[in-house]
């Protein structure tokens, strides 16, 4: 069985806590790997290399850091495929949608390679009489990324990118559950050229995930997973005095308008409801269809997902994998179970698909006549269910979003500039698609969602991701000429 090791200083290391967890197929149901459970002692290893590792970085030129950054852009791109596989063999996503991860984590390393523009600062020309001030943006030092299972290498790229490109070490705890992207990405960032220890790799659970938020020498924490555990994460790392952005979980709901595009809203239903087994954050879980076009539009969506073909991620033929493990199948089934004893409609039971497979495979489903009480609305279930909470007008759809918990995602489909304008002016959630229904913003604008979805004043990746990994240096310099100084306590003045 393969054992999965640490990365810290360039090399493998393996744990010394003697605890491993079990990494399955979710395709077949077995165990493929196990992956080191780290302990304190561990991350005590890699901070200390880190901290040896950043303090030579910080020194390095931009040029040199942009050379890495390129290096790293090719070699990702060039081993897409091995990515791509890693990701579907331990997720159990299909190929062509671990590919598209891929993409759009080297979306974030492309905009890491901009780093001379990013950390240009700013300089201020005689502010005062011969004197002039620079800002700058300087690295934190070390700084950790705590990672999902359901993004195994795009979120990682969302984070130690622009990190190592400001001139921090990063330490990832990535996901238990699918650490071999993570694996891949700190080979690739050492033929990449970047010196060993600024890319660090501690496997693990809790007792990692506490070690770093209370580890005297880490700056900052980005994490991305659950609502309570990123609650968590913030709690604990904000009370060691560490600065935090903490990702937390969804519930995205898609508004339909009577004027939409049927077809157009059905088809962007079903996609982003069920690809990725509805293992994504921006995943449509929740459709709003406005005053008559409901019956309509599930209709329209049932027809569609009877011709969902689901199998093994890596059949080029699958459209839906398997869930990520079989605990999180039978969880997900049971809100559609559930549903009928609320009151809700199952109009697609997918607990009764039957599959060839031990895999964690499960069918989809859709329940209408959903209401905000039922706990299929409430929860985020992160799996193929989509519920459909019908309402009567537009100010409904948006007093139902607003006062829903989370505020990730949303998606408005209508054919209605000026509805559009005002939805998007009204909704309470971070990020809005207009006849888009996964709207994650490309790597120059932020990713972020609002209330429950993000806790921490900075979104993730692109600009507000180097605010996050540096801080404000503001520098005022004078050049007097001697013998023009006198002995002044005034409070210094503008002249
Ligand atoms: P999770 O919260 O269970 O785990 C996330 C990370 O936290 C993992 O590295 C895990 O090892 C660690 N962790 C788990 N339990 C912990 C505990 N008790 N104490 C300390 N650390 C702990 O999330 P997941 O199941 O891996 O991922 C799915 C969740 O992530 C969903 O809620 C999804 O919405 C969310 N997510 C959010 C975004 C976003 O951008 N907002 C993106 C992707 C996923």
């Amino acid at each position: 069985m393969e054992r999965i090791n640490h990365w810290i200083g360039g090399a493998l290391a393996p744990t010394d806590s003697g605890r491993s967890g079990p990494v399955f197929d979710p395709a077949t149901g077995t165990q493929q790997a196990a992956v080191d459970l780290g302990s304190v002692a561990d991350v005590g290893h890699a901070v200390a290399v880190a901290v040896l590792a950043a303090e030579a970085w910080r020194e390095s030129s931009l040029a040199q850091r942009t050379r890495v950054l390129f290096a790293m852009r090719e070699l990702v791109a060039g081993h897409a495929d091995e990515l791509a596989a890693a990701i579907t063999s331990q997720h159990g996503k299909v190929l062509s949608d671990a590919a598209g991860e891929v993409a759009r984590g080297l979306e974030c390393i492309e905009y890491a390679c901009g780093l001379g523009e990013h950390l240009k600062g700013a300089f201020s020309d005689q502010v005062s009489t011969g004197i002039d001030v620079h800002t700058v943006r300087r690295p934190l030092g070390v700084v950790a990324g705590i990672t999902p299972f359901n993004f195994p290498a795009m979120v990682p790229l969302w984070m130690c990118p622009n990190a190592i490109a400001c001139g921090n070490a990063f330490i990832l705890k990535p996901s238990e559950k699918d650490p071999g992207a993570a694996m891949i990405l700190a080979r690739l960032w050492s033929e990449a050229g970047l010196p060993d220890g600024i890319f660090n790799v501690v496997h693990g659970d809790k007792v990692v995930v506490d070690a770093l938020l209370t580890h005297p020498d880490i700056a900052a924490v980005s994490f991305v997973g659950s609502t309570p555990i990123a609650r968590y994460v913030m709690e604990t790392g904000t009370a060691h005095h560490k600065r935090v952005q903490a990702l937390g979980g969804a519930k995205n709901h898609m508004v339909v308008l009577p004027d939409a595009d049927l077809d157009l809203a059905a088809d962007a239903a079903v996609s982003a409801a069920f690809g990725s087994a509805g293992e994504r954050c921006m995943a449509v879980s929740v459709l709003v269809p406005v005053g008559d076009i409901a019956d309509d539009l599930v209709d329209a969506i049932t027809k569609r997902c009877a011709e969902l073909t689901i199998g093994p991620g890596t059949d080029s033929t699958s459209e839906m994998g398997p869930l990520v493990t079989g605990e999180h199948r039978d969880k997900v089934a049971g809100y559609v179970a559930g549903a009928p004893g609320e009151g809700a409609r199952v109009v697609i039971d997918g607990t009764e698909d039957t599959f060839d497979s031990d895999g964690f495979f499960l069918g989809v489903s859709v329940i209408d006549k959903v209401t905000p009480e039922m706990s299929c609305y409430r929860d985020e279930i992160f799996g193929p269910v989509l519920s459909v909470v019908r309402a009567p007008d537009a100010q409904a759809a948006i007093g139902l979003i607003n006062s829903n918990p989370y505020g990730n995602g949303v998606a408005l489909f209508t054919r209605d500039g000026g509805a559009a304008r005002s939805f998007a002016r009204q909704v309470t959630v971070g990020m809005v698609g207009i006849n888009v229904p996964i709207p994650v913003p490309v790597s120059t604008h932020s990713f972020g969602g609002w209330k429950a979805s993000l806790f921490g004043d900075r979104h993730i990746y692109g600009p507000e991701g180097i605010d996050f990994y540096t801080r404000s240096q503001a520098v005022t310099t004078r050049w007097p000429d001697p013998g023009t100084s006198k002995v002044d306590l005034g409070f210094p003045q503008l002249h």
